[in-house]
């Protein structure tokens, strides 16, 4: 009897299995109220069990990806992943604002009111350019290891990985070809390694997601929602308008010449742990096996420009960047013009390079934007009671958005098989 039920549960897809999780504990969470914050532990445990995936899967996948790349191929695969991750990014912030000038958030209530809500985070301060740029080149590789430092960790092994070439192709010992060939090996080992876990800890999201939505809006309640439903509007909005003129129709459809629905349904298991987890980073596991295994991208892309995408493409980021601005003025009681929108557009895009994919990091970039606008900064605070909600919506984008653009670069560069996986079905 258990085991045949089990094997039903069994014969349900995963993804369906945990967006079930996903609206049953959201309901369990609004029904129940506080003594559902008790799941907090089995919820933390899945973003803690991602989290322990992400380093060796971005060392494991960018090593083997490099291996396949000539280096001159490396800067031509990695200049356009940049260039078209700052165009989207670019145009992100742009439909924010847009939608936001004409939703108008946050009009015809003042920020007293505003400010009474407690906060539920207090604002960290923004790096300055020149530490996120320095930042790139870690004084000990093993530290930024240690401290999980994305964009550090890509930075040593693509330099190592590109060393190793040079290594392989000037050599003359056959023991250190060997030696090449070994570490080639043992990256595909690992990272297909990483794959097998992945796919356990999945297993475990439908008690992890079923938790971690049920302590959130424990947490949060229906209450609190309710004066932020006009931003939670804009922002959905934005969103549903990125995702279909940029990514389905944009690049799907006009560039890549596939289906975007091929390309949704490929993508569908990252999103919903980007929509559990609030995490790019600790989604970027899961997102590597979905372009692995379901759009058939080649390692040598997907490898580069996944994790560098987790860390430094956040368009659901950038887009909410926009609204808050527009949102913080309302309050205010100001209006922006069109060179202090024109400011934002830069700004959120620059700062988004520097946040990691972690849970709330648009909310220290918002200081940074409030600031810079001269915005009072007690909005920040104010929306923090309802980030929870809002973070998973943009880290969707954020996530959707890196594979995006991975499928684009991949088909440009000939490294993507349109027959299997998802595009097939
Ligand atoms: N949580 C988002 C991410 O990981 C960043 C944000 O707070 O917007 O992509």
């Amino acid at each position: 009897m258990i085991r045949s039920l089990w094997k039903r549960y069994h014969a349900v897809a995963l993804v369906y299995r945990i967006g079930a999780a996903f609206v049953l504990g959201s309901a369990v969470g609004l029904t129940v109220g506080e003594p559902a914050t008790a799941l907090t532990p089995l919820g933390d445990l899945f973003v803690r069990l991602l989290s322990m995936l992400v380093v060796p899967t971005i060392v494991f996948t960018l090593l083997s990806g490099l291996q396949q790349l000539r280096p001159e191929t490396l800067g031509r695969i990695g200049g356009q992943v940049v260039a078209i991750y700052a165009v989207t990014s670019t145009i992100a912030v742009v439909i924010g604002l847009g939608v936001a000038n004409l939703v108008d958030p946050g009009a015809g209530f003042e920020l007293e009111e505003a400010a009474a809500t407690p906060a539920a985070a207090t604002p960290v301060e923004p790096p300055t350019l020149t530490e996120v740029l320095l930042g790139v080149v870690p004084t000990n590789p093993f530290g930024a290891i240690a401290d999980a430092d994305i964009v550090a960790i890509i930075f040593f092994v693509v330099v190592f990985g590109l060393a190793l070439l040079l290594v392989a192709e000037r050599t003359e010992s056959a023991a250190v070809r060997d030696g090449v060939t070994a570490i080639r090996n043992s990256s595909e080992a690992g990272a297909e390694a990483m794959f097998v876990i992945v796919w356990g800890v999945l297993e475990y999201g439908v008690v992890g997601v079923f938790a971690l939505m049920a302590s959130v809006f424990a947490r949060v309640g229906a209450d609190a929602i309710l004066p932020f439903a006009l931003l939670m509007v804009t922002l959905t909005a934005a969103v549903v308008l990125h995702v279909t003129d940029v990514y389905l129709l944009g690049i799907m459809m006009v560039f890549v010449h596939c289906s975007p629905l091929a390309f949704l349904n490929g993508s569908r298991t990252a999103l919903v742990t980007a929509l559990s987890s609030s995490s790019s980073s600790a989604t970027l596991p899961v997102t590597v096996r979905n372009a692995q295994e379901r759009l058939c991208v080649d390692k040598s892309v997907y490898g580069f420009s996944l994790p560098i995408g987790a860390t430094i493409n956040m368009d659901g980021t950038v887009m909410y960047q926009g609204i808050v601005a527009i949102f913080a003025a309302n309050l205010a009681g100001v209006q922006l013009s069109v060179g202090e929108q024109i400011i934002v557009v830069f700004l959120a895009v620059l700062a988004s390079i520097g946040t990691p994919g972690i849970p709330s990091a648009g909310l220290v970039m918002i200081t940074l934007v409030l600031t810079q606008l001269g915005l009072p900064l007690e909005v920040v605070g104010f929306v923090a009671g309802v980030d929870p909600i809002l973070d998973r919506l943009r880290t969707m984008v954020n996530v959707l958005g890196d594979l995006a653009v991975t499928v684009l670069v991949a088909s440009v560069n000939d490294a993507i098989d349109m027959t299997g996986g998802a595009w097939n079905e």
